[in-house]
């Protein structure tokens, strides 16, 4: 039995060939009867019309998709449409996001902050979306203290969020104390813990230097001493992400949030591991 609910994030494909394995992968995570999918917008320099596409087809396929939405240089006008078009879509579900910028740009757009959208976005539609947004355990880069990110939390939650995903995380207390943190602040919305499975040490260390995602010090040193053994360090990635989402479970987190960077095997071993079920099974 799939006791808590899981929910899987891609990004939109920039080639056919991308299109066509995240469609394979997405059946195969599928059998995990996952919430919804959510797929990203404006990351890594990738246009609406891609997130579109992709919720689109996970829409056809039956399941419930969410489009994250970013609103870095938007103008109230173009949300507004860009609303109407996802409402006709049939989505009912987003993840409302400030967005980030190449460096070097200014925020420039009428919204300056992702409570700024979410405040739009309710004032527009009413209740025609449930609305996700962002939530930081080991605290944003650009917030000026972990309290002001907290306050800036609490913001989004006032101004009409449902609920919330974490940016990824390898350290549990990080988690618990900012849930503890925000409910003491008054904030009781659901805060999903977002799981990056480890398939590769590279790419894991640039990321994370580039979102403010810690990686432990034990974690880091073992994945560089296993150099190019990637066998080695999918076992071990698999080990670390496995018992995180146990202590998760354990401490009270009321669902998963997998980061899946368009690939299943990480993901389903993990659930196996876990004991969920495939759906049927
Ligand atoms: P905000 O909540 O607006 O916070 C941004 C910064 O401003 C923080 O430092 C905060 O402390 C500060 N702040 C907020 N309000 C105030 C205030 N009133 N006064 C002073 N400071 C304030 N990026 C994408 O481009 N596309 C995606 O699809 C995407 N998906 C994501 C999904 C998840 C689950 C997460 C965790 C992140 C995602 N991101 C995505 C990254 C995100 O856009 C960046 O982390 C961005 O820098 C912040 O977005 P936010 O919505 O958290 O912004």
């Amino acid at each position: 039995m799939n006791a808590l609910p899981l929910s899987f994030e891609f990004f939109p494909p920039k080639a056919p060939e991308g299109t066509e394995k995240l469609r394979a992968v997405r059946q195969r995570l599928y059998a995990l009867a996952p919430e919804f999918c959510s797929v990203t917008y404006g990351a890594g320099g990738s246009t609406h019309e891609g997130t579109f596409a992709t919720v689109r087809e996970i829409l056809a396929e039956g399941q419930g998709a969410a489009a994250h939405f970013s609103c870095i240089g938007a103008t109230r006008e173009r949300v507004r449409a860009q609303l109407a078009e996802l409402q006709a879509m049939g989505v009912r579900r987003l993840v409302a996001l400030r967005g980030d910028l190449p460096s070097g740009y200014g925020l420039g757009g009428e919204f300056q902050y992702a409570s700024d959208l979410v405040a739009f976005i309710r004032a527009e539609t009413g209740r025609a979306f449930h609305i996700e947004v962002a939530a930081y355990p080991e605290t944003h880069p650009q917030a000026r203290s972990p309290e002001a990110d907290l306050q800036a939390f609490a913001a989004k939650a006032r101004a009409g969020a449902d609920s919330a995903i974490t940016q990824y995380f390898y350290n549990a207390d990080a988690y618990f104390r900012f849930r503890d943190d925000a409910l003491r602040l008054g904030v009781a919305l659901p805060v999903v813990p977002g799981i990056m499975p480890i398939t590769s040490a590279t790419q894991l260390l640039r990321f994370s230097d580039a979102c403010g995602a810690e990686v432990p010090r034990w974690v880091r040193l073992r994945l560089q001493a296993f150099g190019d053994d990637a066998e080695s360090i999918k076992a071990f990635g698999l080990d670390v992400v496995t018992a995180l989402c146990e202590r998760l479970v354990q401490g009270g987190a009321p669902a998963r949030h997998f980061y899946t960077m368009n690939q299943s095997a990480a993901t389903l071993e993990i659930a196996r591991r876990l004991g969920l079920a495939p759906a049927g099974a």
